[in-house]
């Protein structure tokens, strides 16, 4: 029902807005969201001084992304660029900063796709790769998989000449207590951390390329192999030129079960296309013409979708940008860690729900 809805207001926009052939003269557009998590983030609980340094290290985050964008780069640098340094900071939960599994070590996730080839490299399980997000690439521009994990994907990382490091670069106090208090009141992950802290980004490039990257430690105390559904291709993060480019940050298990990032992508392709057939325009056409998917649009779309994971029990968030440029973000909590910036001037950062 909900979906009709949103197709009628895209058929009523179109009605109201002729499709314009993309004109070569338009100023070349660039568009990012990050997200540093999403989780239960109380304005009492956190310290003026907490806020302000966690929207210093996702400005940061933001404006090595922006830079990138800036000077022509890729929507891939630009996605890479704005993930490392939160993979570096021990705020964030990937790369150094990442939370404990139960036996008491890192094991990292990480994910990069390309919306124009929807060529992707993921790792998941990883101990010894310093930036799992590069570790990501090499898989990707490699090519002859997708999807690597444990000590094979460091032994890929080896040959690629990936930055590795010893496990005790990824240690830190704040998460090996948070393990122990898990183990010791026999908490769930979500009791201890009470937010996720996986890290993602999403780019519209100046050549009008889409790119999705997302890297995480997972879940406080994860066993037995566990991987999340930020590596997983379609869950956690998604990119195609036809439709959006998601990262996503939650409970896992329930946006691999809903195939998040796949499933806003696929509803806004469709959505699109299905209007753009009313209007007589081709597949072949759509590609350049102005789609139109309006940011309301794109916003209902990714909040139906996170109805999905919150009926199934799932709380988290997402961000998307669109070949448009609308850089969007839906979530079910309380906050998100979050920013976006566009060529237009658009530039914020933000935690709570109300900003
Ligand atoms: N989505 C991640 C996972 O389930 C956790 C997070 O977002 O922090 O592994």
């Amino acid at each position: 029902m909900r979906y009709f809805t949103i197709l009628a207001a895209v058929l009523a926009v179109f009605a109201a807005t002729p499709i314009a052939a993309h004109d070569p003269a338009d100023q070349p557009r660039w568009s990012i969201a990050i997200h540093g998590g999403a989780g239960t983030m109380d304005r009492d609980k956190m310290t003026e001084q907490q806020q302000a340094a966690y929207k210093a290290a996702l400005q940061s985050a933001l404006d090595a992304g922006i830079a990138v964008l800036e000077e022509g780069g890729t929507a891939m640098d630009a996605v890479k660029a704005a993930i490392i340094p939160m993979e570096d900071d021990p705020k964030f939960n990937a790369g150094k900063g990442a939370v404990y599994t139960w036996e008491g070590v890192n094991e990292l996730d990480a994910a990069l796709m390309d919306g124009a080839s929807r060529k992707a490299g993921a790792i998941t399980g990883v101990r010894r790769v310093k930036n799992p997000i590069l570790l990501a690439e090499a898989v990707m521009r490699d090519g002859r998989h997708v999807f690597l994990s444990g000590e094979g994907a460091e032994e890929f990382a080896a040959d690629a000449g990936i930055e590795l490091v010893e496990p005790a670069w990824f240690e830190t106090e704040h998460r090996r207590k948070a393990l122990e208090r898990m183990k010791a009141e026999k908490l769930t992950a979500l009791d201890v951390d009470h937010k996720f802290g996986t890290v993602g980004a999403v780019v519209l490039d100046t050549h009008g390329n889409l790119a999705a990257g997302t890297s995480t430690g997972g879940l406080t105390g994860k066993r037995w192999g566990r991987i999340g559904d930020a590596p997983i291709i379609g869950a956690g993060t998604y990119a195609d030129n036809r439709s959006c480019a998601v990262s996503a940050t939650g409970a896992g298990e329930y946006f691999i079960r809903v195939g998040v990032a796949q499933e806003i992508c696929t509803r806004l392709r469709l959505t699109g296309q299905m209007a753009l057939d009313d209007f007589g325009v081709s597949d072949a056409d759509s590609q350049a013409a102005r789609v139109g998917l309006t940011g309301e649009i794109i916003q209902s779309v990714a909040d139906a979708v996170m109805a999905e994971v919150k009926d199934l029990g799932g709380d988290g968030g997402v961000i998307i940008v669109s070949p448009e440029g609308e850089a969007i973000f839906s979530f079910n909590t309380q906050g998100m860690y979050r920013g976006r910036a566009a060529s237009d001037g658009l530039n914020e950062v933000a935690i709570f729900d109300d900003e």
